[in-house]
């Protein structure tokens, strides 16, 4: 168990950070961020901060000596720097590594008898076009690495866009398009000694490839998805020798819930536990990586819905304070460009 006034270490500096380090400070600990950017979000609540690239290995090892653990709250680190300070990491970056790649994540979460969408590796404009006609169109191009809210994705209407569009020069993968009643994530964390717990789901809508909302409770449909699904998250936790929070994604359908992806992290669609769980996910994250014992995870309210404050309606977020039981986060960004993440809104339901 870590001591209060030990110092945790956050990879990444964006909101995910922040809300982490200001739960971190509750419990009494120090934290320090590393982020190529020396005005992070995170650095703005936090002890002290690196400004140094992802793939500076001795500026990684001069940080995490600084630090009595190690964790992140971006996904997209690179591993290599991180192996020589794994002891000192929680999760151990193997989750990075499996999460990093939508093809490895997959192929993973297959061999655990997860389903997913049908997929192809795509290499090269001949790739794609054979890949649209075995799995069929409409369908997605995915980049296999750095993708996240949407971008390094295009839609393939018709085996002619396949043709028509010239393939990135990166890896990528084909996804055939997923018909889906709603969409929802399992929020789960696992303490050291194996031990997890799962919050209740939300439902959530996405607008352009970006979390627009996430409503608890999700419908009836999608609850008798959960058991099959929480089944899946909790044996990828399981595999993986998880410590912290994983979220994993999955598409309700009629055929039951098809695995999108995992974010091994904290995540956008439990922003909602803050106000609406008795612990929140940043919370129980650092309680899972200092060795504490886990909080409870029950939802408190009977209706919860966390929207999100993209670009300039952040200009407004504060107007939702006039609202009894709405609660509002600026995540502290001075440029409110077009689809950036720039805070939330949590309305808490009393009846
Ligand atoms: P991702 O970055 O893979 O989570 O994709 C962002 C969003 O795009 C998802 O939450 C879905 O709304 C949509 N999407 C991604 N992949 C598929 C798919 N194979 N079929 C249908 N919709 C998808």
């Amino acid at each position: 168990m870590l001591k209060s006034g030990s110092t945790i270490g956050i990879l990444g500096g964006g909101q995910l950070g922040r809300m982490m380090a200001a739960s971190a400070a509750q419990l009494g600990y120090k934290c320090i961020v590393y982020a190529p950017e020396k005005d992070s979000v995170a650095a703005q609540v936090c002890n002290d901060f690196f400004a140094n690239k992802y793939d500076d290995g001795p500026a990684i090892a001069a940080f995490a000596q600084q630090c009595d653990v190690v964790t992140w709250e971006f996904e997209n680190v690179p591993v290599a720097p991180l192996t020589p300070i794994a002891d000192r990491m929680a999760p151990h970056p193997r989750a990075l590594e499996t999460a990093q790649d939508r093809l490895a994540e997959k192929r993973f979460v297959e061999g655990l008898g997860g389903r997913c969408a049908a997929y192809q590796k795509v290499d090269s404009t001949h790739d794609l076009i054979s890949a649209t006609d075995r799995i069929g169109a409409p369908g997605i191009l995915k980049t296999r690495r750095d993708g996240y809210d949407g971008k390094g994705q295009w839609r393939i209407n018709s085996g002619r866009d396949a043709e028509g569009l010239n393939v990135p020069d990166v890896p990528t993968i084909y996804e055939g398009f997923v018909e889906f009643f709603a969409e929802f994530s399992v929020i789960l964390v696992r303490g050291k000694d194996g031990e997890i717990r799962f919050w209740d789901s939300a439902q959530n809508v996405h607008t352009d490839g970006i979390l627009a909302t996430s409503t608890l409770p999700a419908s009836a449909q999608v609850a008798a998805q959960l058991d099959e699904a929480r089944k899946l998250a909790g044996d990828v936790a399981a595999a993986l020798n998880y410590v912290g929070v994983l979220t994993c994604e999955f598409f309700a359908t009629h055929e039951g819930p098809i695995f999108n992806e995992m974010a091994p992290r904290v995540h956008n669609s439990g922003h909602w536990t803050i106000e609406g769980a008795a612990t929140s996910q940043f919370e129980n994250h650092i309680r899972a990586i200092c060795g504490l014992p886990l909080g409870d995870t029950a939802t408190i309210a009977p209706r919860i819905v966390m929207e999100n404050v993209i670009g300039k309606d952040a200009a407004k977020a504060l107007d939702a304070l006039q609202e009894a039981d709405a609660h509002v986060h600026l995540y502290g960004k001075n440029q409110a460009r077009d689809g950036r993440k720039m805070g939330h809104i949590t309305r808490i339901g009393r009846d």
